[in-house]
């Protein structure tokens, strides 16, 4: 399994290595394994090969995983739609940085929660990027103002950046049009502090660097 492992790793980070220095030497690109498809097991060979950043989809599976892999010093992300509910949970959990912040009503819900227990915590705007029904994320034409107004309004939240799911199609023009989008509202965003530009997965990543991507999350090419 190491082995195995050890050449899906080497494979994806070689691609991303190609894929960001066409865009520039200076463009680096943040890799974040998703261990959702995967075991604790797999998680800790992965950190023994080098691999520092971690993302789950679920509060549960993500608490589930902070507590069995306390003694590695992991940067833990969560990508998932939160639930109101799961909120405090996720506080708990201290994540190095929440990807998912989703809706305007989702940020003021987790900066009261914030507020009272006096901390605060990283997040990405999510962007529906394509407008599809079936993802969670603002709108394209509101996602500037309202990245603004949580900025404003949620001292507690603290944004650093955008993240998007790419256009589910096979097209790959229709893909990289999603990215593009999201790419610009991350340009418009950069005056406000905004330095993540968090898209691509397993199987669009090179496409998402290409298009000015500086983190990518990929889970079944380094598991499978
Ligand atoms: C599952 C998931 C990923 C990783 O998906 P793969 O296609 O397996 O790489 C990335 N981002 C989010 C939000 C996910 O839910």
């Amino acid at each position: 399994m190491r082995e195995r492992l050890r050449e899906n790793l080497d494979r994806v980070i070689w691609n991303i290595e190609q894929a960001r220095i066409q865009v520039s030497e200076h463009h680096i690109v943040k890799l974040v394994a998703v261990g959702k498809y995967s075991d604790e097991e797999s998680i800790r060979l992965l950190y023994e090969l080098g691999q520092r950043a971690f993302a789950e989809n679920q509060v549960q599976q993500l608490a589930n995983r902070v507590e069995s892999l306390k003694s590695l010093p992991i940067e833990w992300h969560m990508i998932g739609t939160l639930q109101t509910n799961k909120i405090n949970r996720l506080i708990e959990l201290k994540p190095y940085l929440l990807q998912s912040l989703s809706s305007l009503k989702l940020a003021e819900a987790l900066n009261s929660r914030l507020e009272k227990k006096e901390t605060t915590m990283n997040a990405l705007l999510q962007i529906n990027s394509a407008n599809e029904n079936s993802k969670s994320g603002v709108k394209v034409d509101e996602a500037v103002d309202i990245y603004q107004e949580i900025k404003e309004r949620y001292p507690h939240i603290k944004l650093k950046g955008v993240m998007s799911i790419g256009a589910l199609s096979s097209s790959k023009k229709i893909v990289q049009k999603s990215f593009e989008t999201t790419y610009n509202i991350y340009e418009k965003l950069k005056r406000d502090g905004a330095e993540i530009c968090s898209m691509g997965m397993s199987g669009d990543y090179e496409l998402a660097i290409k298009c000015g991507s500086n983190l990518v999350r990929i889970g079944s090419k380094i598991f499978k």
